[in-house]
């Protein structure tokens, strides 16, 4: 998602760009009564902007994405809650829930109608430095020489191990399990999330054909609850679902297939290097509580196209390391505040002692009664806030 986005971005720059990946980069033909893809993302309205700019925010309507405009946030070991609504910026909505397929295969309408270089099927497995460029091996033999490379290649990025790129890691002990869910009542546009004593349980509003029964659930716990949860047949992984939930939609009525993720928040120390940027889940993994992993990747790859077009008008040497700090330095220190705050929720929220408990509770209760406050959070998570590139601005 991160790296179409950065090659769409420069698309009209003139450079010479090639896009590769390990997949095949084809566009799957949609089908509106499909079950929902398990992997979903909450995209924010600073994402939409940027996704609209680039031409791949009408591929994404004509297909399927959920807009919700209200949060519910509570804890399940108190009486603590807060709720967040668009309304209360005078905002038309807090985002869409978009499945990650759909994102992609809009993205990839765009790339294929662009001249920009694709280069599928195509998996990297060597890089090194060969004078002042990059020499790139994939997996068929095939070598490529490039002056920069941009690592858009994920959480596990091989571009980031290969060249040595160190990383801050923390290992929650804890997995998702991801699915979608048929619930009774419907979800009014909402995205729930209760803090239970195991780890953040998240349902996200999906709709379909004007349907709003169905919710993406992510749903973080121990690994070894995670397991117990997995080997659960359909119907008993429903009411274990519905307890967990505390019945807030009626009964769960069906679960589709479920998927387990080991979690992991990671950054890396640099986001560049001479001839080298790492963008995307490549340079942060974030913790999913905070729903907002792809839409600081868009953000990178809208920030680093905006310094590569600057600097391609004043006559700068790309790969200078000069040059793609300018990028590192916008993104890194917003990037860092986030994981940070989300690392924080984290062990707020697993935290037992009876205190604790009662301060995190009063704490939500009083802050629920703060229209400010809650304005300012509400601003934060639709992405305007801070250094925006011109691709996200208003
Ligand atoms: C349970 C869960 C819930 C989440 N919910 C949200 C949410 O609500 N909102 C949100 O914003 N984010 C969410 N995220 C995070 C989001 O999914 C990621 O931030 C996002 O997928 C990162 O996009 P990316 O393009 O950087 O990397 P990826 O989507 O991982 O893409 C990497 C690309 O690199 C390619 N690649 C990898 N290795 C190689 C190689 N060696 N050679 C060639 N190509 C290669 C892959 O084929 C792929 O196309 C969630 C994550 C999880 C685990």
């Amino acid at each position: 998602m991160v790296g179409s986005a950065l090659a769409l971005a420069l698309r009209d720059s003139g450079l010479n760009i090639l896009l590769l990946d390990g997949s095949p980069m084809t566009v799957k033909p949609f089908d509106a009564q499909a079950p929902f893809e398990p992997r979903v993302s909450a995209l924010s309205a600073a994402s939409q902007r940027i996704l609209e700019r680039l031409g791949a925010w009408e591929g994404i309507a004509r297909r399927r994405s959920s807009p919700y405009s209200d949060m519910h946030v509570w804890d399940g070991s108190g009486t603590g809650q807060i709720h967040f609504s668009a309304a209360s910026v005078h905002a038309e909505g807090l985002g869409h829930i978009v499945e990650n397929r759909v994102v992609q295969d809009a993205l990839l309408d765009c790339l294929h109608d662009s001249d920009l270089g694709l280069l599928a099927s195509a998996r990297l497995e060597q890089m090194r430095r060969s004078g002042d460029d990059w020499l790139l091996t994939l997996a068929d033999g095939r070598t490529l020489r490039a002056p920069l490379v941009i690592a858009a290649d994920g959480a596990n990025s091989a571009v980031r191990r290969l060249t040595g790129v160190a990383t801050r890691e923390w290992d929650y002990l804890h997995h998702a399990i991801v699915t979608s869910v048929r619930s009774a009542n419907p979800h009014q546009m909402t995205a729930w999330q209760r803090f239970t004593d195991n780890g953040p349980l998240a349902f996200l509003p999906l709709e379909r054909d004007g349907q709003q029964d169905w919710c993406s659930i992510v749903w973080s716990t121990t690994p070894s609850e995670a397991e117990r949860l997995m080997a659960l047949d359909d119907d008993s992984f429903c009411r274990e679902l519905e307890r967990a939930f505390e019945g807030r939609l009626g009964p769960v009525l069906s679960a589709d297939p479920r998927l387990c993720v080991p979690l992991r928040q990671r950054h890396a120390k640099r986001y560049v290097a001479e001839g080298l940027a790492l963008i995307g889940d490549a340079a942060h993994t974030i913790h999913p509580l905070a729903g907002q992993g792809v839409n600081l990747g868009f953000l990178d790859a809208a920030v680093l196209a905006e310094v590569l077009l600057q600097a391609t008008e004043r006559g700068e040497r790309l790969a200078d390391v000069k040059v793609l700090s300018r990028f590192e330095r916008r993104r890194m220190p917003h990037n860092l505040a986030l994981m940070a705050a989300m690392e924080g929720f984290e062990r707020l929220f697993q935290a037992n002692p009876l205190p604790v408990r009662w301060l995190r509770n009063a704490g939500l209760k009083w802050v629920d009664q703060m229209p400010e406050a809650k304005a300012l959070f509400v601003r934060e998570a639709l992405g305007l806030t801070g250094d925006l590139p011109a691709l996200a601005k208003a």
